[in-house]
């Protein structure tokens, strides 16, 4: 935080309006929270979902395929995020199939549309323009959530809550122990802006020699010239839907050294981001690589791309082993089969070794990595999890993300029902429930 910030404080004596929101009050509407809320709502439960932006989706929607759901030989995550897939593909807003590849290539304006209405008949109630500001606490127990937006500040309740805000945002208010970056120096993954050019002659592009050729002139120019962009060896990505003709969407910023959880540092990093965008396009793409004299930004996601900020600390803690022996929980509620990927939190390198991934191989995520220590009546789920630095840089893809989302839901809901807390919640319910819907836990 910045030293003139932690100087003062200001004491408020505060009355603010209580709403009830309902059975489940989801707090961030990306791929965890769309997944959890469904979930929720089609368990018969009252369901709000809050976001600050004004669309849902998240990361989900910022322009990056969607990762995580085929281990090389078979579709490894299902339930709601295929159901997502097969309403996108019907929109033609998806190409690639879960079956056969791990990314899929999506349309995220379509996305947003198809996310829309799902939610909507689902009957799941939204709160955009609201962002979550602190917990307000009955003993162990969240009493309400505090958020703040167009209207004004209101107390939300509701009989349990969920923290999908990728940032523990709730969780770390109502007083749950927190993990953040690794275990060396606390370093998080960088930050990215994804970010689109247009018009580009992708014939010309590809006659020169395309996505390789061009990321070898990368490595050699952006060291010659000095790029601020610190970005070295492989990029992480050019793509787009075909549709989309002449269009190309780009993750290949790199801001390191920020956290993406500190309004103050968050400033500085969206700057920075967008600076390195427009080194990418006109400093490199236009001059250096045939096909782009003539591109231009197209669009830029709606915030940075944030990798990894707070991580919760919950009844069991993911770790790096799981991933890598493919450990398989006896209360999975999510099977995944990307590798681990770290992005240097300090370097030009990314940690990525995928020759032991794939293969018909899958790692899962217990329940119990979704269970907070210390409060009874939350869920959390997606990339803020109880995992460590090395495990989450894999199960962070958003079909797990949403995987993840859907069996908060569904625990949050079986909780209500038996009147118990989610810690106390036999998981082989809601792996009963998921199975029910769709979901795939493993052979
Ligand atoms: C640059 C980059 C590239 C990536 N590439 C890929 C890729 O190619 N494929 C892939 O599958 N995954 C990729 N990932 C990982 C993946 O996108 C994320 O891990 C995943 O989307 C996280 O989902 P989430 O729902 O947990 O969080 P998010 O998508 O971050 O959603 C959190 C939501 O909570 C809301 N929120 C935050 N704070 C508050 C608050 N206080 N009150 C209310 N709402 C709040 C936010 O507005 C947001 O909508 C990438 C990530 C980044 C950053």
């Amino acid at each position: 935080m910045h030293p003139s910030l932690t100087t003062a404080t200001l004491t408020e004596t505060l009355t603010t309006p209580i709403e009830y929101a309902g059975d489940v009050l989801v707090i961030g509407a990306g791929s965890a929270g769309v997944g959890a809320a469904l979930a929720a709502a089609r368990s018969g439960k009252k369901t709000t979902l809050v976001d600050p932006a004004g669309f849902i989706g998240g990361t989900l929607v910022s322009g990056i395929p969607i990762g995580g759901c085929y281990d090389g030989e078979k579709q490894v995550v299902k339930g709601i995020f295929h159901e997502m897939w097969e309403r996108l593909h019907a929109l033609d807003g998806c190409d690639d199939h879960p079956d056969q590849t791990t990314w899929l290539n999506i349309d995220p304006e379509k996305l947003k549309i198809v996310l829309l209405e799902m939610l909507g008949e689902a009957g799941v109630q939204l709160r955009l323009h609201t962002f979550f500001s602190r917990a307000s606490m009955n003993g162990s127990s969240i009493n309400a959530a505090i958020v703040e937006g167009k209207g004004g500040r209101l107390a939300l309740q509701a009989g349990l809550y969920i923290d999908t805000t990728g940032d523990a945002d709730l969780a770390i208010s109502a007083g749950v122990p927190i993990a953040k970056g690794r275990t060396l120096d606390g370093k998080m993954q960088p930050m990215s802006l994804i970010f689109a050019v247009g018009n580009i002659d992708l014939d010309r592009f590809q006659k020169w020699g395309g996505y390789g050729k061009m990321e070898s002139v990368w490595n050699e120019i952006s060291v010659r010239e000095h790029f601020r962009n610190p970005r070295r060896g492989n990029l992480s990505g050019m793509w787009g839907s075909p549709e989309r003709s002449g269009e190309r969407t780009f993750n290949v910023t790199r801001v390191t050294g920020l956290d993406g959880s500190d309004a103050h540092t968050l400033s500085r990093a969206e700057v920075e981001g967008r600076r390195q965008a427009w080194e990418f396009l006109y400093d490199f793409l236009q001059p250096h690589i045939p096909g782009f004299e003539k591109s231009f930004v197209s669009w830029t996601s709606a915030k940075i791309g944030v990798r990894e900020t707070r991580r919760i600390v919950g009844e069991y803690i993911l770790t790096r082993d799981d991933i890598w022996n493919f450990v398989k929980f006896p209360d999975a509620i999510n099977c995944g089969s990307y590798p681990i990927d770290i992005h240097s939190p300090t370097d030009a390198t990314t940690d990525y070794p995928t020759d032991h991934f794939y293969g018909g191989k899958y790692w899962t995520i217990p329940y119990r990595s979704l269970v907070p220590l210390k409060v009874d009546n939350l869920l959390v789920a997606g990339r803020c999890l109880s995992a460590t630095h090395e495990a989450l840089s894999a199960v962070r893809v958003m079909a797990n993300t949403m995987g993840m989302g859907e069996a908060a839901g569904f625990a949050a809901a079986l909780a209500l029902q038996h009147k118990t807390t989610p810690r106390r919640l036999d998981a082989r319910l809601v792996q009963d429930a998921m199975l029910q819907h769709g979901a795939w836990l493993g052979d």
